[in-house]
């Protein structure tokens, strides 16, 4: 079958979700039997979102094959297991490079390179990667930004050659809003109408409309946006605010969203697929009545998408654990000796986050002083885990300045230090030790019983390691070193089994939790969270 491309675009105001509705209709293709990728395109100059502040741009995802990534890649592969790579997610600056490059070598030679045909061309071999290479049924594309938007000209029109060049194979969805007008108490298309003729306007004629709103749109709304922008009745669909976004993928199959997309492609439509276990996650979401309390400590406390991942795979784990998830965020830089306790007293489990320098570092000492202390369990991620080495080297071996070299480089203690192959690092863009790699964990360790096996995989984005001078001295005193990669045998995995749960990865295990696949280390975290709850 040959490869369709759907576009989803935005108008009217960022934030409507085109990444939720690219993954459901994802979700919903891919419930027929179709192989399905989704894809973002960033219209920012960065190369890549990892040298961005999380204040800017929510937290970083990292694919299997080491690209730090926009977030709704998260949303993606929770939504359909399917992991994303590096062609999953271009940005301007991207395609820039690439073409520039290209120039530099010589592949233009004679030629003036220019936005059109050398960018949009560069854009639509990117678009196409995907297909050919890799042979999925449906390319779905989300377009960041919003039309009108003037960085998003040269996407829309690589998006107007490929409809032009692929015809039926190719097909727009673009997403607007309807705002309710209270003191009228009437729904407004205006700004739809104006957004999509912001997208004519570039050539482009959408053939599928989605209207995010907080209240039903009625026939007759439905007809009008039809009738000013050339849609079908029956291609204009609502996207309603519903408790879960886990719903969104149910609202439009009862709408009949992935049935127009068939039909407008020319597939056959076929049955209703039944979406069995992705029903049974929203059931248990909607059931779950007793609360499992999780206290996230970090320094983006004020920011929601900061740890968009970890977020979701505790909410995956507790909704798995049959729990409702109350997640506190506490703020690592006001952390004290003196406030501990009454900050975390009432939580049943707490996350030490991942991070970078030395802002709020201290309080993420004070937190695992207490957590150690109460027996409270408690899970470091990435530069959690370093400073459950830090705090412990500090607190029960007596380095006082125990640290790592990334805070102080001339501690006499440095417990977590520079990898080796970071020495000679000297830029910032995509030079971490970044995806997917090899672990092993001790046989009977928590972690591996977590696991049920002792041959995992996960995904990192670091430069300090534990430093292995110390392991010997660390084992004796109760912290062991149970997982390493096989090969460099770099310290992966930190536990101390005297206690009920007190776990550190080097990795992000929060990358590969999705809906119907859940990470197993969160789900015997929260189960741990749940056992301490209950003494
Ligand atoms: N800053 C630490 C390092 O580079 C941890 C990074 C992280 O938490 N992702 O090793």
């Amino acid at each position: 079958m040959e490869t369709k491309y759907i576009f989803v675009t935005g108008g009217v105001t960022s934030s409507l979700g085109k990444g939720i509705i690219s993954a459901s209709l994802a979700k919903l293709l891919q419930a027929r039997g179709y192989r399905v990728t989704i894809q973002k395109f960033d219209p920012y100059i960065n190369i890549d979102p990892g040298t961005l502040n999380p204040y800017e741009h929510g937290e970083c995802y990292v694919t299997v094959d080491g690209h730090e990534a926009d977030l709704d890649l998260g949303h993606y592969e929770r939504f359909t297991n399917v992991e994303t790579t590096r062609a999953n997610n271009i940005t301007t600056g991207r395609i820039y490079q690439n073409v520039i490059e290209k120039e530099r070598r010589g592949d233009y030679l004679g030629k003036t390179v220019q936005i059109i045909p050398h960018i949009t061309d560069e854009i639509k071999r990117n678009v196409k990667l995907l297909g050919t290479k890799n042979q999925y049924d449906f390319v779905i594309t989300e377009i960041g930004g919003t039309v009108g938007d003037i960085e998003s000209l040269p996407f829309l029109e690589s998006v107007r050659q490929l409809k032009w060049e692929l015809g039926k194979n190719c097909m727009v969805v673009h997403l607007t809003y309807v705002p309710y007008i209270a003191a009228a108490k009437e729904l407004k298309t205006k700004p739809t109408q104006h957004s999509v003729k912001h997208l004519q306007e570039v050539g482009i004629q959408p053939d599928i409309l989605v209207l995010r709103t907080e209240h039903e749109l009625t026939a007759d709304v439905r007809r009008k946006v039809a009738l000013f922008c050339n849609v079908d009745p029956s291609a204009v669909f609502q996207s309603i605010d519903v408790p879960s976004v886990f719903e969104v993928p149910l609202r439009m199959q009862d709408q009949g969203l992935d049935e127009i997309v068939l039909q407008k492609v020319g597939l056959p439509v076929g049955e209703k697929p039944a979406l069995a276990p992705w029903k049974e996650f929203l059931n248990k979401i909607y059931n779950a009545t007793e609360i499992v309390t999780i206290g996230i400590v970090g320094k983006y406390v004020e920011l929601q998408d900061a740890y968009k991942s970890i977020n979701e795979a505790l909410f995956q784990a507790a909704t798995y654990n049959n729990r409702k998830l109350k997640l506190e965020f506490i703020h690592s830089e006001k952390l004290t000796n003196e406030n501990v306790a009454s900050q975390l007293k009432d939580l049943d489990g707490i996350v030490i986050a991942p991070g970078f320098g030395n802002r709020g570092i201290e309080g993420k000492f004070v937190a695992l002083k207490y957590a150690r202390e109460n027996n409270v369990p408690t899970f470091g991620i990435c530069l959690g885990m370093q400073c459950m080495v830090i705090e412990f080297a500090r607190n029960v071996l007596g380095y006082d300045d125990a640290n790592s070299t990334e805070m102080d480089v001339k501690t006499k203690h440095n417990v977590i230090d520079l990898m080796e192959e970071q020495k000679s690092v000297s830029n910032y863009g995509g030079t971490m030790r970044l995806g997917a790699y090899e672990c092993t964990l001790t046989q009977g360790s928590k972690a591996a019983k977590a696991y049920g096996s002792t041959d995992i995989k996960e995904r990192h984005r670091h430069r300090f390691e534990f430093n292995s001078d110390y392991r010997a001295e660390f084992e004796k005193a109760g912290m062991k070193c149970v997982g390493e990669n096989p090969e460099t045998h770099l310290v992966e995995v930190v536990e101390i089994p005297e206690l009920n749960w007190f776990i550190g990865t080097q990795y992000h295990p929060e990358y590969t939790s999705t809906v119907l696949k859940p990470n197993p280390l969160f789900v015997d975290f929260i189960k741990a969270a749940i056992e301490n709850k209950k003494n």
